[in-house]
């Protein structure tokens, strides 16, 4: 085939208050005697309003997931063999969070229907037959793990997506009012996380008009929202949540670039969280990306957002070599970044001297 057949998330459902239509979007999935379960972020545990609103019937079970470190192999693994032993089979698994949860949910469904380990299928394309039916409903605006292909886990040996075809959701619920009570610096790094995939997409070698025309859009609103606005608003919320599913659609025909790169080194040594570990990497990228830089810039100056300093300060040399290793096998990243002879462009002793800077 010439040209990669991407899947899409064949439902979606939008709209302020559409969290409250999710009994009567799952009631036809419902297979006797298998509950539906619900994996929360634990920070809605506190959280009664939405607690109440979530649709329980029969013997489903909300799970509540810690986010403090983001999703691991060992958890997926864990919870899938607890759903196994505790019910057997299970109508779906629902996912109400970040990127976070959105991952732990789309990888725990298919670990449901797939042996072995989750590490096993870290990499592309190795997954061999659909999960259980999957609803992701973000509470957080930028990742776009929603719409993506992908469900990315820390493993033993490497932070990587299960990248493939059954990774993407069955459904999709964008209820905006959801992500209104987002702490204003956790939602200024997830949807830098969002803006950043639109630079590195529209500024790519892989560039395409499928991808820019997603990817433009996503801008505007990260733009509209981050630079032009000067206080957060429900349109702010609406907004931002359609960024990031252009954003995501954008690098599903493309790839992310140099800040993603890099901070899946920084992610794998320190614990990094996504949105910041890029925000801290792109902050650094004037020559890769001067224009976006110097936006971002004027966002962290808008929002009084102070980003982490010397995070690398004390690493070692072996902590510096890990993060080296692990970035520079990012292949399509840099390739779609620099251009095929990107190995002559970013050398280890480049990459080192670009980590001490952060
Ligand atoms: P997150 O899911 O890790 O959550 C960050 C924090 O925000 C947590 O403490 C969480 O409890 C809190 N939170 C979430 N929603 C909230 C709300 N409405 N109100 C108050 N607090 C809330 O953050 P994220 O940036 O959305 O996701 C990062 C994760 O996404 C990483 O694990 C990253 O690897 C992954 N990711 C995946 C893809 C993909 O395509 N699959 C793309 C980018 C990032
Ligand atoms: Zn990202």
């Amino acid at each position: 085939m010439q040209y990669r057949n991407f899947p899409m998330v064949p439902r979606v459902i939008y709209g302020r208050g559409a969290f409250d239509d999710l009994h009567e979007i799952i009631a036809p999935k419902r297979q006797a005697g298998a509950p539906f379960i619900f994996l929360v972020d634990d920070v809605f545990a506190r959280h009664e309003s939405l607690r109440r609103r979530i649709p329980l019937a029969e013997r489903d079970t909300v799970i509540f997931i810690n986010t403090t470190d983001e999703p691991k192999t060992q958890q997926v693994d864990a919870l899938r063999d607890r759903l196994q032993k505790e019910f057997g089979a299970v109508s779906g698994i629902i996912g109400v969070g970040g990127g976070s949860i959105m991952d732990m949910a789309k990888a725990v469904g298919l670990m449901m229907t797939h042996e072995g380990s989750s590490a096993q299928y870290q990499g592309w394309d190795l997954l061999q037959r659909p999960g259980v039916y999957r609803v992701g409903i973000p509470t957080l605006s930028g990742t776009g793990a929603e719409v993506s292909r992908t469900a990315v886990l820390t493993g033993p040996e490497r932070k990587l997506g299960l990248n493939s075809d059954y990774t993407t959701f069955d459904q999709v619920l964008l209820d905006p009012s959801l992500t209104k009570d987002a702490p204003k610096n956790q939602r200024f790094f997830t949807g830098m996380d969002c803006y950043i995939h639109c630079i590195e997409s529209l500024n790519g070698t892989y560039l395409n008009a499928f991808s820019k025309s997603y990817g433009e859009k996503a801008q505007a609103l990260c733009e509209d929202v981050f630079l032009h606005k000067n206080t957060w608003d429900d349109d702010s919320d609406e907004a931002l949540m359609m960024a990031s599913w252009h954003g995501g659609m954008s690098i599903a025909y493309s790839q992310v670039g140099v800040a993603h790169a890099v901070s899946y080194g920084m992610a794998f040594v320190l614990g990094t969280h996504h949105g910041v570990g890029n925000a801290i990497v792109f902050n650094q990228l004037e020559e890769y990306y001067p224009d976006g830089v110097r936006r971002f810039h004027d966002m962290l100056d808008k929002w009084r957002i102070d980003l982490p300093q010397n995070v690398c300060a004390n690493c070692t040399d072996d902590q510096f070599d890990t993060m080296i290793k692990v970035s520079l096998g990012m292949t399509p990243l840099w390739e779609n970044a620099l251009g095929k002879n990107w190995p002559q462009i970013m050398t280890a002793p480049k990459l080192r001297r670009l980590y001490e800077k952060m």
